[in-house]
């Protein structure tokens, strides 16, 4: 049995906290994250929890309490899991085209650091040499993932040293003597198929004799979840029976005790998430019928920015009659969140929620417009608490200096 929270579980939290409002539900986290770690027990693999996807502080804490580990993208993000009491070494940096200086500080957090370009694997060289374990970023040019938008690891990617730059990074690895710890992939997010980690793992195998101080494979995120009734998730048991059987398989891995990772981000918090807006205005026009939402891509971006789907429920009229419509927000943008969708009848003041709301929603969300960020709220056994304030009006002025 999934771990949902109910239409009237969630309008009494609406009717409490106001809205726009997001809310998470602690139960289906640690659901998740359970099945993550049964899938492979008995396996050498540690979870990061890719937290760029919700870094209020509770959630870190939380998804610590669980076993995980956690992955960064900035250095404020490892400052923000150092506050949630995760020790340095289970940390891990993966920057991208990022200034030296944000490496330096991460080592100086102590934290595992990934690089992902030649220029700072060279200064790191220079400046750390032996002395500091350091893992590679790589680009292994394989198409992944739910779309071109969110692919990583194809040979037009920004992301990664190319694997095909190998004698380049072998030269730097060398003139510095570096300590080699981790090879890391990344291809993308919503990947529904196991093969395209197993793509990334036969690519990192036949790499692994040059690297004599590697420990870790690092595979990335990006398993997909679903958004809608009969989606599928990544078939995690199948991933760890593959997995398990690629070690074995392969000349440069067998026998070898190298440990596995993965940084999960959207698998972890996606679906425990909940978006709740209320319907501002009903617009019946000749071409549609809009319903207007107090909300917008201030909010949730994700619809506008990748063409990500959510699913929508109106929860305030659950046996009412399907009609069709366009969801739009209160932005002076087109910002619709869903064309011609089909929902139970909307009237002025409905509760409309987005499902899949947990992972890049408020992470992403702005004052655009100068409209008010969301609140967050945590739901524990049973127990709804606010973890972040809705912003007030204070909260637009705050930094600006007036100097007219
Ligand atoms: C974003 C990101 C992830 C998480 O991706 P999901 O699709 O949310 O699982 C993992 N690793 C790295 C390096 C990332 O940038």
């Amino acid at each position: 049995m999934s771990a949902v929270l109910s239409r009237e579980n969630l309008i009494r939290i609406a009717q409490e906290f106001g809205t726009p409002l997001y809310v998470y539900h602690a139960e289906k986290i640690k659901e998740q994250y359970e099945k993550l770690s049964s899938a492979f027990e008995g396996t050498n693999t540690v979870f990061f929890y890719a937290c760029k996807a919700l870094t209020n502080v509770n959630i870190l804490r939380y998804i610590k309490s669980l076993g995980a580990n956690v992955d960064c993208s900035s250095v404020n993000e490892v400052k923000l899991a150092l506050h949630a009491g995760f020790p340095p070494q289970r940390i891990l940096y993966t920057s991208n085209g990022i200034a030296f200086d944000e490496i330096e500080e991460a080592q100086n957090l102590g934290v595992i650091i990934n690089i992902d370009s030649l220029s700072n694997l060279e200064k790191f060289g220079q400046k750390f040499g032996h002395s500091y374990p350091v893992g590679i970023r790589l680009r292994p040019n394989i198409m992944a993932g739910g779309n071109l938008k969110i692919s990583t690891g194809h040979d037009k990617s920004k992301f990664g040293v190319p694997v095909d730059q190998i004698h380049l990074i072998l030269d730097i690895v060398k003139k510095y003597n570096l300590r080699i710890s981790d090879l890391h992939i990344h291809t993308g997010s919503e990947i529904k198929d196991v093969s395209v980690f197993l793509k990334g793992i036969e690519v990192l195998f036949d790499l692994v004799h040059h690297f004599k101080d590697l420990e870790f494979i690092d595979l990335g995120g990006g398993f997909k979840v679903p958004h809608k009734q009969d989606d599928v998730e990544t078939d995690i048991h199948s991933l760890a029976k593959k997995i398990k059987q690629a070690f074995a398989a392969h000349p440069n891995a067998a026998g070898k005790t190298l440990q596995v990772w993965f940084e999960p981000g959207k698998f972890l918090v996606s679906e425990c998430g909940y978006f709740i807006t209320r319907v501002n205005v009903i617009k019946e026009t000749a071409g549609a019928c809009f319903v207007s939402v107090d909300s917008g891509f201030n909010h949730l971006i994700r619809p506008m920015f990748y063409d990500a789907y959510h699913h929508i429920e109106n929860v305030s009229n659950p046996h009412g009659p399907e009609k069709k419509y366009s969801v739009v927000g209160n932005i002076c943008e087109t910002d619709t969140f869903a064309w011609d969708r089909m929902l139970k009848e909307v009237r002025e003041g409905d509760y409309l929620v987005f499902y899949n709301a947990g992972a890049y929603g408020f992470e992403m969300s702005s004052n655009f417009n100068s409209r008010f960020k969301p609140a967050e709220v945590f739901v524990k056994d049973g127990n709804a608490q606010i973890i972040r304030k809705r912003d007030v009006f204070e909260d637009l002025l705050r930094n600006q200096i007036e100097v007219i």
